[in-house]
């Protein structure tokens, strides 16, 4: 909580003064369509909070756990109770073919989480395809009328610390951890122009994470309607994107630009060494054994 002033009769903001000539020097913290990249200190916590928590927003997260991926939950949602949107009105949204499995988690006061059945799947391609048209039919059904944001996260994956709304904007992309110190030319785009997933070597601004997709209910509804309907198109032509939805998502993203840009500390992994640019790791995806979990 920011101190108030009593003596003032009127709410005052009391924070560091911010300065336009010290701040983080060791990495970019804009893009060159001047969207933020969020790092740890180039925002003030307290600052954000106090902003965005007077609006009473309510977040949507989306989490699918289909088959054996129902283990992932417990530790997915105990985790995001702590860390993630803290104090915000917050609504999870549960896929997954096992109903029963879903554990049962003390979620704080204005969260609350539904559990929505889907069929199950023999092939992990295809779950991970059929994401944005279950995340699109549930805004259309349901979520457009209850939430202001969006966030869809992978659930193998838990949070280590703050993920708070410094996090929001209209449509946001998080920086895949293996790929930030690469060149474009070695990212795993889709590389045949007979996808509809096609980026050249030559073009391509980061190599996005397709384990959180976020923003504006609406805008996050537009971008799984268009990376769903090119899957379709693509399938219809017998051929699969590289990174299935990813590399639709890093295809969308090139030509409608995210407006802010989450750095890797939103999207570590687990078996990957912390570097030295990375203050703090706030989410990451835990070490699976993918023959143990997936159906394929
Ligand atoms: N998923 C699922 N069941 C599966 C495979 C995938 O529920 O059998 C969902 C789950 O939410 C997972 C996401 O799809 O987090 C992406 O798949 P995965 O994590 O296996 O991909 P990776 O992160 O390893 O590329
Ligand atoms: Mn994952």
């Amino acid at each position: 909580e920011i101190p108030i002033d009593e003596d003032q009769k009127s709410t005052r903001l009391l924070y560091k003064q911010p300065s336009v000539l010290v701040g983080r020097t060791d990495v970019v913290s804009v893009t060159p369509w001047l969207a933020p990249i969020v790092w740890e200190g180039t925002f003030d916590p307290v600052l954000v909070d106090n902003i965005y928590k007077p609006m009473n927003l309510t977040i949507a997260t989306t989490v699918f756990a289909i088959g054996k991926y129902v283990r992932f939950l417990q530790d997915f949602l105990d985790t995001a109770e702590k860390h993630f949107m803290v104090g915000f009105n917050m609504r999870y949204y549960v896929f997954t073919d096992r109903p029963h499995d879903v554990p049962s988690v003390n979620l704080t006061r204005g969260r609350h989480l539904s559990v929505i059945q889907v069929p199950g799947s023999n092939r992990w391609q295809e779950i991970s395809a059929r994401r944005m048209e279950i995340i699109q039919t549930t805004i259309e059904r349901q979520i457009r009328r209850e939430a202001d944001y969006i966030f869809c996260l992978d659930v193998d994956s838990k949070f280590h610390a703050r993920w708070g709304p410094e996090s929001l904007g209209r449509l946001v992309a998080v920086i895949h951890p293996g790929y930030y110190e690469q060149t474009r030319d070695r990212f795993p785009y889709e590389r045949r122009p007979a996808s509809t997933a096609y980026i050249p070597m030559d073009e391509g601004d980061y190599y996005y994470g397709g384990a959180m997709i976020g923003g504006f209910v609406e805008d996050v509804y537009t971008l799984t309607k268009v990376c769903q309907t090119r899957f379709e198109e693509d399938a219809g032509n017998s051929i699969e994107a590289a990174w299935q939805e990813e590399s639709h998502l890093n295809r969308y993203l090139l030509y409608n630009k995210p407006s802010k840009v989450l750095s890797p500390e939103y999207l570590w992994q687990d078996f990957k060494a912390k570097t030295k640019e990375v203050k703090v790791i706030r989410f990451s995806g835990v070490i699976k054994n993918y023959a143990d979990v997936r159906p394929n």
